[in-house]
């Protein structure tokens, strides 16, 4: 008996324009309550939105992104639904001709390459905020309303939480590339919708879908995923059905719980916006945003492999956003070493930025710093360990790496005659483990050097040290 699990996604994201999409109030994040308002955003009688280019713009580059097909005629909708954080009693979005048609984002699985496929991307504008207080008050924030957005919806293409996991950070990353969003989930400008059932592959039966509202962190939406998988299977194996429901992630107690029933389809009685004309959209234009579009993830993959000689697994992990991949180049620029620099960046530095879930942006220091820091490695300042501790500290204080070298005296003892004498006294310390040696045993020699930088604090110069202790038993 098999199960096979069916999730699409709605992925609302905001764009990352100066200003909203109908007015010229500002689009940033923020700020007192109400501030950032006009007739227009707040939905005052007379108030007339005009469109702003750079929203058609930015969806544009999203549907050349992913594979889309872009209209070259379309219209503004008014989807009609009551809400307070609504005041206009219709949100201005796109029904039947969205902006861009179809389109598809590849995810790697371990079988290959899978096509996650778009429904269509649209424009459309954000709503105000309710803000619940713990008194029970609820208060209005109008600063998000009319916040550009698109819109993306996925065909129930993915049929594994993973997969589900691996489309969202591709979508990311490739938003982030192409300077269309900067998909903060803990800000709110990438939400994420997820439509989620299950079939009975031998009788064909499935359950009802299960929509999942409010996931604030892609953590949050695997857990609620991999939640509702299970309590859907269970029920078919009872012979069950779920409700049509829309659920949230409740990351205290663990589950999913109910949000509301889903009753009929409501119907948003859509009628194009009579304020906005239709828009015309020119294939020059197109391709002009085309030309001009940044460098994609893959692209940039394939030119780091060419360009610094990397393996593709480096170039692919190095790739993973924009923002790593630019801290590599620059450290590059710098270290002049472009494997070294990789395996810094893809072992210890990425290593802290998972530990700690902060993204390279947040780091205390910058590409030079750690460039610097492999440069004095490399000229034998200090060891390969060492180093790593250096960059423990630049971590936790910014520090550059040469003034901690200095304030902890961490420069290698490279100096023969220094390292002679501590080698004497550790061999005079240690007869057994020359006899030891004498006879053959080679575990020894790794004692003995392990003893002489133990003595020196881990300073001494690992080659120097090695190549002094075996010639000096060799003498004995
Ligand atoms: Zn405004």
């Amino acid at each position: 008996m098999g199960y096979k699990t069916i999730i699409g996604l709605e992925i609302h994201v905001e764009l990352m324009t100066k200003t909203k999409i109908f007015c010229s109030c500002t689009n940033e994040f923020g700020g007192e309550a109400n501030t950032h308002c006009c007739p227009v955003c707040l939905g005052l009688p007379g108030a007339l939105p005009v469109l702003n280019k750079s929203v058609l713009e930015y969806g544009i580059r999203a549907g050349i992104a992913f594979n889309s097909k872009i209209a070259t005629r379309t219209k503004m909708d008014r989807k009609n639904y009551f809400y307070v954080d609504l005041v206009k009693g219709f949100q201005i979005s796109q029904d039947d001709i969205p902006l861009c048609d179809g389109g598809y984002v590849e995810i790697e699985l371990e079988e290959g390459t899978k096509k996650i496929g778009l429904t269509r991307i649209h424009i459309e504008e954000d709503t105000g905020k309710s803000i619940h207080t713990e008194d029970g008050d609820s208060l209005l924030d109008y600063n998000r309303a009319g916040v550009p957005l698109i819109e993306i919806v996925t065909e129930p293409d993915m049929n594994t939480p993973e997969e589900a996991q691996l489309f969202l950070e591709k979508l990311r990353a490739t938003l982030k590339y192409i300077e269309v969003s900067d998909c903060k989930m803990e800000e709110g400008s990438l939400r994420c919708d997820i439509n989620i059932n299950v079939v009975d592959t031998e009788t064909n039966k499935r359950t009802n879908i299960t929509e999942l509202k409010n996931l604030n962190s892609f953590r949050a939406a695997v857990k609620a995923m991999e939640y509702e998988e299970k309590r859907h299977i269970a029920l078919l194996k009872e012979g069950k059905n779920t409700v049509k429901e829309t659920r949230r992630w409740d990351e205290v107690e663990n589950k999913t719980v109910v949000m509301r029933e889903k009753g009929e389809v409501a119907d948003y009685r859509y009628a194009v916006d009579a304020d906005i004309p239709p828009i015309e959209i020119k294939e020059e234009w197109i391709e002009e945003i085309k030309k001009h579009l940044p460098e994609l993830p893959h692209d940039k993959k394939e030119r780091f492999i060419k360009e610094y000689d990397l393996p593709e697994y480096d170039a692919g992990v190095l790739t993973q956003s924009k923002d790593l991949a630019l801290f590599y180049e620059e450290t590059v620029k710098y270290a002049n070493d472009p494997k070294q620099v990789s395996n810094w960046i893809m072992g210890d530095v990425l290593r802290r930025l998972n530990d700690e879930e902060i993204e390279v942006e947040d780091l205390k220091f910058g590409p030079k710093n750690l460039a610097d820091l492999i440069g004095l490695i490399d000229d034998g300042k200090i060891s390969n360990n060492i180093g790593k501790k250096v960059l423990r500290e630049m971590f936790e204080t910014g520090k550059k790496p040469e003034e901690i070298v200095k304030e902890k005296g961490l420069i290698q003892i490279s100096d023969e005659g220094e390292l002679k004498g501590i080698v004497e006294k550790v061999l005079s310390e240690n007869e057994q483990s020359i006899i030891d040696y004498k006879n053959g045993k080679d575990r020894a020699l790794g004692f003995l050097v392990g003893q002489v930088m133990k003595a020196t604090r881990g300073k001494a110069n690992p080659q120097m040290v090695n190549k002094m202790v075996t010639e000096m038993l060799n003498e004995k």
